[in-house]
């Protein structure tokens, strides 16, 4: 059965304490992972260790205990998997190429715009660093356009049928940067494939990375998860509510308002719920009826 078969996942990166927008997706994998009776584990995405704040990790892992949500298993942590990372990266072989191109030439090459508003790489490293280049970063080869694999398609539980051309609207992607660090994209597919993770439930800021996520797995021959994006809290202004825009940390003294909150955004109404208890018995109710297993 599904059920028996569902692993989900939480993979925060620890640039900040847990905000609203974070509880928002955190809530969703957590209600998905339980109405399935699967199990729900928790990541610490800290590849990017420029961003890395000390003691972020623990205040997000502690703040989630505080709202009832604890992992139901040993908590990944992504910098202490760059052996993997590695590995995964060697079994891509010719397909991750070393990379001697600057921002500003990519940019000043004008092939195109990618979705998420970067620049397509033209392919100048494509078959060999360039002359008198030295490599600075590893990319991805993807199929040219029209070519078998191009054009990537997934169901959203949320948002339904999408899809993707990897060549015009993402391009050659970075797999590990020019200050060394794995790029988040082959992070996260590896560590989900290694924590056995069936279904991903996160924010919609993610939708556009999917398609490369899934054309990864595909190459390093892991199984596709499927995949569930809730909309994305914004602030007043329409941007991200985030840490870079100076998200507030959550009151922690006020559980019960927070997760409410967090469930009124998701379409849940836990006005009513005048425990923790009545509000995780409402909210589950709630989340099986639209996306429980039927
Ligand atoms: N670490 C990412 C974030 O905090 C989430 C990645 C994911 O869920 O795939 O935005």
């Amino acid at each position: 059965s599904m059920a028996a078969d569902y692993t989900g996942r939480f993979a925060p990166s620890p640039s900040g304490p847990l905000h609203a927008g974070s509880l928002v997706a955190a809530l969703a994998s957590y209600l998905d992972a339980r109405v399935h009776g699967g199990r729900w584990l928790l990541r610490i995405e800290d590849i990017d260790e420029t961003r890395t704040v000390p003691g972020a990790a623990d205040a997000i892992v502690a703040a989630l205990a505080a709202l009832d949500m604890r992992s139901d298993g040993p908590v990944l942590v992504q910098s202490q998997r760059k052996h993997r990372y590695q590995a995964a990266r060697d079994r891509l072989g010719a397909l991750a190429y070393p990379c001697g191109c600057s921002r500003k030439e990519i940019a000043d090459s004008r092939v195109g715009t990618a979705s998420d508003g970067a620049a397509i790489y033209p392919g100048t490293c494509r078959h060999g660093l360039a002359p008198g280049k030295v490599a600075r970063t590893l990319r991805m080869q993807v199929p040219d356009a029209g070519s078998e694999g191009e054009l990537v398609c997934f169901d959203d539980r949320w948002l339904g049928p999408r899809s993707q051309h990897l060549a015009a609207e993402a391009g050659d992607f970075v797999l590990q940067r020019a200050d060394g660090f794995w790029a988040y994209q082959l992070a996260v597919v590896v560590d989900d494939a290694d924590q056995g993770v069936t279904d991903i439930v996160r924010g919609a800021d993610l939708l556009d990375s999917t398609a490369r996520q899934i054309y990864l797995q595909r190459q390093l021959g892991y199984a596709t998860p499927r995949y569930l994006h809730v909309p994305l809290l914004t602030n007043a202004a329409g941007e991200k509510f985030s840490k870079q825009n100076g998200a507030q940390a959550l009151d922690l003294s006020q559980p019960l308002e927070e997760l409410r909150r967090a469930a009124h955004f998701l379409g849940i109404d836990a006005g009513a719920a005048r425990d923790r208890e009545a509000f995780w018995t409402l909210s589950l109710a709630a989340w099986d009826a639209r996306f429980g297993a039927g």
